[in-house]
């Protein structure tokens, strides 16, 4: 699927108040400064529509773009570093896990991945929820234009080792770059092949 426009639709701190249900959605969450900003920007190319920043973002918003006029973008609150306080997690509670078991048009999560880094808990915990409440969900792996092609390959397979001894399958993953542009053509293809599925 081609993306021909995108706009911000609103931003809300409540599933209840999110826009009315009757297209696709897809979701992008993942640890803050993973790259979900640029990520969102760089699919949509459109420079500014999700915020970017050097710094960790503390806004504990969801956030819709209408894409195509035919499907939404959901922006989920960053889940911090590995380490979140006590209050942030009851926080990123409050909002996202609501949203994400009460959205009967999500048809899946973007979980952003920094493949740089080795498997993080707080990665598996969130993959462990989606799998306990059917929440469906793929990897995006990012920044791997910041790896060599033979680590790309290298941090993938550790991942994949990693996740196989408590997972059976290997989730759908996408290895992209925001800044160089790899992957986008198959997460928009992949968009594309579920939108067409749709059902409400
Ligand atoms: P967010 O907090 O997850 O929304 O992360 P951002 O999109 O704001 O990105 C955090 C930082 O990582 C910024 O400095 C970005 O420029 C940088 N970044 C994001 N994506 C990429 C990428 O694909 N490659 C590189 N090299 N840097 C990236």
């Amino acid at each position: 699927m081609d993306i021909n426009n995108a706009h911000f639709i609103c931003s809300n701190t409540e599933w209840k108040k999110c826009p009315k249900a009757n297209l696709p959605e897809y979701a992008f969450i993942g640890r803050s400064n993973v790259g979900k900003s640029s990520l969102i920007n760089a699919l949509c190319n459109v420079k500014k529509l999700a915020k970017t920043s050097g710094k960790p973002g503390k806004t504990q918003l969801i956030n819709h773009f209408l894409i195509n006029n035919n499907t939404y973008f959901a922006d989920l609150p960053g889940y911090g570093y590995a380490k979140i306080s006590k209050k942030s997690r009851e926080e990123f509670q409050k909002f996202t896990l609501k949203y994400l078991k009460n959205r009967p048009n999500l048809i899946t999560v973007f979980l952003l991945i920094d493949l740089r880094i080795i498997p993080q808990k707080i990665d598996i915990e969130f993959m462990e929820y989606c799998a306990i409440n059917e929440i469906s969900f793929v990897i995006c792996f990012t920044k791997s234009d910041k790896l060599k092609k033979i680590e790309v390959e290298e941090n993938r397979m550790n991942y994949e080792d990693e996740l196989l001894k408590t997972w059976e399958h290997f989730p759908i993953n996408f290895i992209t770059s925001s800044a160089k542009q790899t992957g986008l053509e198959e997460i928009k293809k992949f968009i594309g092949e579920n939108n067409s599925q749709f059902k409400i």
